[in-house]
Order: C-alpha cells, then sequence, then structure tokens
C-alpha cells in the first residue's frame, strides 16, 4: 500500500512547485495540515506516510467535488472536514489543550464570489468546526459567532456535537504538559514566549477556484497548545487566517497566529495581487518571507490565484501540503525541502 502510495506521489520543493504551476488551470485546489518544525528528524517513516496517505485523502476528496462540476465551497468543506476527522491535525478530532485541559477550536470560510464569510470561535463541542462556520455564513445574519452562542446555534442547525473529550489524544497531551513547564516560566507573556513550534502549530486549511472560476477558502484549528483567557489565533479571522476574493486569490493560513492577526496576511497578499498587479508568487513570498518573518512571525500559507495557480510558501522548516490543478497529477510534500 505504501509502495503504491509513494509511487503515484511527486515530493516536490517549494520551488518545484511554484515553477510547475506557472500556468493556471480551470480548476485547482491547495491544502495545508500545519506548518512549524517538521523536519526528516523528527518524523518516522510511519508518520510520514500517515499523514501523506491522509493528505492525498483529502485533496482526491475536494479535487472530485471540482471536476465533476462542483463548488470551491464545497471542494474546501470536503477536504477540510477529513482532516478534521483526522487525529493527525490540530484541527477537529486532534486539537491541541488548552491551558486548561480542555479543547476550543475556531473556524473559518469565504466565498470568493460573494464576500460572505462564516466563522466560529472557542467552540468546544462542535464536531466539524468548519460545517458550523459555513452554517454560519450561509443560515444566519452574522459573520463570526463565539462560545457558547456559537454552541447554540450549531445545535439549532442540527450539527453533530460530541463531548470536549472526544478531542482527547495522547500526543496532543504530551505537548501540554511540555508547554506548561515552559509557560511556568512566564505565565502572563504567552503570546510572545518563543515556545517550540511544535507546541503551537498544526492546523489545516483548503483553497480552491472551480470550473466557474469562483474561489473558496476554509481554515480549521485548535488554535495554540496551553492557550488561556479564551485566546483567539488569525485561523477565524476573516483577512487574517482565510481570505477569498475571485478578483485575486484565496489563502488560508497557518502559524503564529498572533502575528497573522496583527499584519493581515491572507488578505494582504490578495490585495498586494489586486492593488499592485503582483503575481501569486511575489505577492505571497513578500508577505511570508520579506514582512512576516522578519517581524517574528512564523507559518505558511496556501493560495489558489484567480486564474487558478497555486503557490504554497512557508518560512519554517516544514509545512504538510498538497497540491492539484486540473488534469495534473497529486503533489504532496511535507519538508522544506
Ligand atoms: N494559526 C493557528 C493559531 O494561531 C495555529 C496554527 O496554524 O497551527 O491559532
Amino acid at each position: 500500500m505504501r509502495h503504491l502510495l509513494l509511487s503515484t506521489l511527486l515530493i516536490l520543493s517549494p520551488a518545484a512547485v511554484a515553477a510547475d504551476h506557472a500556468d493556471g488551470a480551470e480548476f485547482a485546489i491547495a491544502i495545508h495540515g500545519g506548518a512549524g518544525t517538521i523536519t526528516r528528524a523528527n518524523l518516522s517513516a510511519e508518520q510520514e506516510a500517515a499523514y501523506e496517505a491522509k493528505l492525498t485523502e483529502a485533496i482526491n476528496a475536494g479535487y472530485a467535488v471540482l471536476e465533476s462540476g462542483g463548488t470551491s465551497m464545497d471542494a474546501v468543506v470536503a477536504a477540510v472536514t477529513i482532516m478534521e476527522e483526522s487525529p493527525l491535525f490540530n484541527a477537529g478530532r486532534g486539537a491541541v489543550y488548552t491551558f486548561d485541559g480542555e479543547h476550543e477550536l475556531d473556524a473559518s470560510i469565504m466565498d470568493g464570489a460573494t464576500r460572505e464569510a462564516g466563522a466560529v470561535a472557542g467552540v468546544k463541542t462542535v464536531k466539524s468546526p468548519i460545517t458550523l462556520a459555513r452554517a454560519v455564513m450561509e443560515n444566519s445574519v452574522h459573520v463570526m459567532l463565539s462560545g457558547e452562542g456559537a454552541e447554540e446555534f450549531s445545535r439549532l442547525q442540527g450539527l453533530e456535537q460530541v463531548e470536549n473529550s472526544y478531542f482527547n489524544t495522547p500526543a496532543r497531551y504530551q505537548q501540554l504538559e511540555a508547554a506548561r513547564a515552559k509557560l511556568g516560566e512566564q505565565p502572563d507573556k504567552q503570546a510572545y514566549l518563543n515556545l517550540d513550534q511544535r507546541y503551537k502549530y498544526g492546523t489545516v486549511g483548503a483553497v480552491a477556484r472551480d470550473k466557474a472560476g469562483n474561489l473558496a477558502a476554509a481554515t480549521s484549528t485548535g488554535g495554540m497548545t496551553a492557550k488561556r483567557w479564551g485566546r483567539v489565533g488569525d485561523s477565524p479571522i476573516i483577512g487574517a487566517g482565510t481570505w477569498a476574493d475571485n478578483e485575486s486569490c484565496a489563502v488560508s493560513a497557518t502559524g503564529h497566529g498572533e502575528y497573522f492577526i496583527r499584519y493581515q496576511v491572507a488578505a494582504d497578499i490578495c490585495n498586494r495581487m489586486k492593488y499592485q498587479d503582483l503575481d501569486v508568487y511575489t505577492a505571497g513570498d513578500t508577505v511570508i518571507h520579506d514582512v512576516l518573518l522578519p517581524a517574528g512571525g512564523t507559518g505558511g500559507v496556501i493560495i489558489v490565484d484567480k486564474d487558478g495557480r497555486v503557490h504554497l510558501p512557508f518560512n519554517t522548516e516544514g509545512m504538510y501540503r498538497a497540491s492539484r490543478q486540473a488534469n495534473q497529477t497529486i503533489e504532496v510534500a511535507i519538508y522544506k525541502d
């Protein structure tokens, strides 16, 4: 199975991916499963294969929607839902722990054709936060719901609820213990503590362009390990962690959320394309490498532009990612090189 799978995958460096996608495509999809200290040294062959298999399953699900003429909105939700159900990623099932040993999940979604958006923050019993974010967009007059109100809306919508313990996993609990030990040294300065990136990242996201030329973006996360006081990161914030505009691009981000909020990363990339007429590679690289990194912000983004070009820039050692353009092979990659 592993042999079969790997023989159908092309593991490419970001540069190769960028070069490959200089031409646009009628439809395209890209996904991420988080960025951070992801190196060959700290991932076993089994873990690597598990991530590759799940990324492949998710991108295939989204691609199938697009290929059959479905919408970019349906495609990004299909891909993100699969990753939410996997314990491998810090979203849904595999969400990280808060300082108090619970899970608080955030998600957002945006429709590039209409600029409609939906987001939820700090939900504890919603099995699929991305499905709830979509329901907020489609079935409420609001863009963002949080906490108990969001839970109530979820119940009214008939969405699946679970116990908070559904999100418990031993690996994430170990990360909490390690992070708590480190935070004990300086508990009131969490956002600025230089925690090991392993404690923070693993968000999932998807961006797509469909045959009709409509863009969509979706992001779902458990946030940052050991977060406190109802902390909300960039993932549910439209413009920071998620953005889609048919006139420029669709972006989903992963990384140190506080920086992505302050630099409005997702919207900044698309607006550079729109107002400065930059191509997707220049706009994405400028924000991730020349703006965010010097400021101290680590992470990455996945981008599909209005013509179906794909770019996946990140400034960390790795980012779980995959992309597929119309009639092209799947590309799955984890490391920087
Ligand atoms: N951006 C997320 C947050 O800050 C974390 C991540 O991408 O893993 O909540």
